[in-house]
């Protein structure tokens, strides 16, 4: 049987108990208070099942941090409808591979996605939902785009108002939400989150930044990651406390909104950080309401770490998770310096969160001994159970004594976790993943590309950046700058190359596979 808690549309009677005129969301001016949202993805809710939207139907969100965003995945939680939030910064050939894998019947997006992105998609549904980035936000701030009308789409807001005070018929399942995360192979895995997993990222996320009854959450990450999910949609209802969007991070937009509503607590990329500490406009002053501050995703350094806290006497604590887990699993608890391994250098991830089982397991599949290398075995409540009808995927996956993470990591005598590497090769660039085989193999389909190979660099300011080292075809010649070009119209902009070296060969080893490793 399921209990208080268990589901997301809990935590939201529970906050409209608590107090229905509480602010739920800030959008720059205006407010929407708990009782409000309830109304109105009641009132989506109802119009989706006027649709046809069903129980177990997907319902695609492409959204910026928008009020339209909570209201959607709360409706489509109402009725069981599956949410899929996808990368807003994604182009037609991403996004084509998540509708071939998630066929949605319904599409909620911004009007100039609609238009110059969704429009060329393969299989899109045809019925969309557009939200205006300049509704709902009272005044007319400059950082936020036009609005952008299209045709055949039905306003979001509209909608609304023409359903207010209609009630669902309800229908809670599993899952939430498919949350994608793309492979090594490149085809993308859409983890499924259940009404479980989510509420118990929230619950952990309140009780860590002390939430209740005080302060907000900044909506800092996007929403459409599982930190913006968990850690932000969740963690603020779960505590009825207030969510601060503001479209996209953008430096002077979150001074001036964290000055407006003073928001307690914020967890984000490290580069979110720094690129607030570096920014001309930023002064203590203007962070002072932050009391509580996590950053999970990609690695610390350990100077940078230092240098957040001298400039605003925060300690940001280092929380480590994945899309499988929803939610934190490691994260450095309360009041506690969070140590450096003195043999890498490298900040620890912390311990494990409560209620989660993090082990090091060997090779050989047993435990690893503190101090030895082995990949990261996770179980606990925020795992998801499986990929989205990908049985293969999830059998190599999540295994009987948990979800085998694909990192590699140790752990010390006291208890707490390192992690030593990425064991697919990933790079992180400013907190977003790149998959180099990915960028490969677009390189590929240029006609003067022979060979590709995609490392990470390191970058002081992304943290890593993404490189390309391509042998040509013989006879056939292409400048750096035109090969950066043509990924760039190609893939979403953290992920083309910043920087491409053309070589006569690339390194290979007896098989003939090429050596990523020799060329970072
Ligand atoms: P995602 O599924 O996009 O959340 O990416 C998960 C991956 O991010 C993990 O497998 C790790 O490789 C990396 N990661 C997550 N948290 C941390 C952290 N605190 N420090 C370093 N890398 C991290």
């Amino acid at each position: 049987m399921k209990g208080v808690g268990d589901r997301l549309t809990d935590l939201l009677d529970a906050a409209v108990a608590v107090g229905p005129d509480r602010p739920a969301i800030h959008y720059f001016d205006g407010t929407v208070s708990y009782g409000q949202l309830n109304r109105e993805s009641d009132a989506l809710a109802a119009a989706l099942q006027d649709a046809g939207v069903a129980q177990g139907d997907r319902l695609m969100l492409c959204l910026q941090n928008v009020p339209g965003f909570v209201i959607g995945l709360l409706a489509a939680a109402k009725i069981g409808a599956i949410s899929v939030p996808v990368n807003t910064m994604y182009r037609q050939r991403e996004l084509a591979d998540l509708v071939a894998d998630s066929r949605p019947v319904a599409i909620i997006a911004h009007g100039d996605l609609l238009a110059e992105v969704i429009d060329d998609v393969p299989g899109a549904p045809s019925l969309r939902y557009q939200v205006n980035p300049r509704d709902r936000q009272g005044e007319n701030p400059d950082c936020l785009p036009a609005n952008h009308q299209v045709d055949g789409a039905i306003l979001l807001d509209e909608t609304i108002s023409a359903h207010m005070g209609r009630i669902p018929t309800r229908a809670e399942t599993d899952p939430l939400l498919l949350v994608y995360t793309s492979g090594t192979t490149g085809k993308p895995k859409g983890a499924m989150i259940s009404h479980a997993n989510l509420c118990a990222g929230a619950l952990y996320y309140r009780d860590a930044a002390t939430l209740r009854g005080a302060g907000g959450v900044l909506g800092a990450a996007p929403l459409f990651h599982v930190t913006g999910l968990s850690g932000h949609i969740g963690a603020a209802i779960a505590s009825a406390a207030p969510l601060v969007l503001c479209y996209r991070f953008a430096p002077e937009t979150v001074f001036t909104e964290i000055e407006r509503w003073r928001p307690s607590f914020m967890v984000a990329s490290i580069t979110a950080f720094a690129a607030l500490i570096d920014n001309p406009a930023f002064a203590r002053e203007r962070v002072a309401s932050l009391r509580t501050v996590f950053s999970g995703g990609a690695p610390i350094p350990p100077a940078l770490h230092e240098r957040i806290r001298e400039a605003t006497g925060l300690h940001v604590r280092n929380v480590y998770g994945l899309t499988e887990t929803s939610a934190p699993v490691l994260a450095a608890p309360t009041g506690e310096e969070t140590p450096v391994d003195p043999a890498s250098g490298a900040l620890s991830v912390g311990r494990p969160v409560p209620g989660t089982s993090v082990r090091i397991v060997a090779e050989s599949g047993e435990p690893a001994p503190p101090g030895d290398v082995g990949e990261i075995v996770v179980a606990g409540p925020s795992v998801v159970e499986g990929y989205w009808q990908n049985p293969q995927a999830t059998a190599e996956s999540m295994r009987s004594d948990g979800f085998r993470t694909g990192d590699v990591g140790t752990q010390d005598a006291q208890g707490w976790f390192y992690l030593v590497d990425r064991k697919k090769d990933m790079i992180i660039a400013s907190g977003f993943k790149v998959w180099p085989r990915e960028v490969e193999d677009v390189l590929y389909t240029h006609p003067a590309v022979r060979e590709a190979a995609v490392v990470g660099v390191p970058d002081s300011y992304r943290g890593e950046t993404v490189k390309a080292v391509v042998s040509l075809m013989p006879g056939a010649t292409a400048a750096p700058d035109e090969l950066t070009a043509y990924c760039k119209a190609r893939m979403a902009a953290y992920k083309y190359p910043r920087i491409i070296e053309i070589v006569g060969e690339l390194p290979k080893n007896a098989t003939g596979k090429i050596l990523r490793r020799l060329l970072v």
